[in-house]
C-alpha cells in the first residue's frame, strides 16, 4: 500500500487538523453561540485540556481530529504506511491519554462530549446533539 498523501499535503493536513480554531471547532463554537450558550475554550486546567467548556453546566466538549485521536472505522485516521511503527505507537499514546482524560473528566463529575471532525457539519443534526447533550429545551417554532 503507498501513502495516500504526498508529505507536503501530509504536513499541511496535520498543522490544519493540530491548529487551536479548526474548522469544525469553529462549526461547534458557532452552533452554542446561536443557542445562546456561554462557554470557555481550551481549559488547559482540566484534564485533556477540553476544546469547549461549560464551566456553570460542568459539561466539556472535545472537538477530535479523526487522525490526532484514532476515530475508529474512520478512513481519516488510516496509519500512514511510512513510519508505520512511530505512527502506530504515537496515536496509541494519543489514545491512552484520551481515554484517561475522559475518565478523569467524567470522575469529577463533568459531562464529557466528543465530536469526531468528519461528522461535524453546521445543520439540525448537530444543533440537535448539542442541545440533547447539554439539555437545553429547544425553542418552540414561532
Ligand atoms: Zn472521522
Amino acid at each position: 500500500m503507498t501513502d495516500f498523501l504526498t508529505p507536503e499535503k501530509r504536513s499541511a493536513l496535520m498543522s490544519r487538523v493540530r491548529g487551536k480554531n479548526t474548522k469544525p471547532e469553529m462549526i461547534v463554537r458557532r452552533a452554542l453561540h446561536a443557542m445562546g450558550v456561554r462557554y470557555r475554550l481550551h481549559a488547559k486546567e482540566l484534564p485533556g485540556k477540553p476544546d469547549i467548556v461549560m464551566r456553570p453546566r460542568r459539561a466539556a466538549i472535545f472537538v477530535h481530529g479523526c487522525f490526532w485521536h484514532s476515530h475508529p472505522g474512520c478512513r481519516r485516521c488510516r496509519i500512514p504506511s511510512s513510519n508505520s511503527e512511530f505512527w502506530a505507537a504515537k496515536l496509541e499514546r494519543n489514545r491512552n491519554r484520551d481515554l484517561e482524560a475522559l475518565a478523569k473528566l467524567e470522575h469529577d463529575g463533568w459531562r464529557v462530549l466528543v465530536m469526531w471532525e468528519c461528522e461535524i457539519k453546521p445543520g439540525e443534526r448537530l444543533d440537535d446533539a448539542l442541545t440533547q447533550f447539554l439539555s437545553i429545551r429547544k425553542q418552540p417554532p414561532s
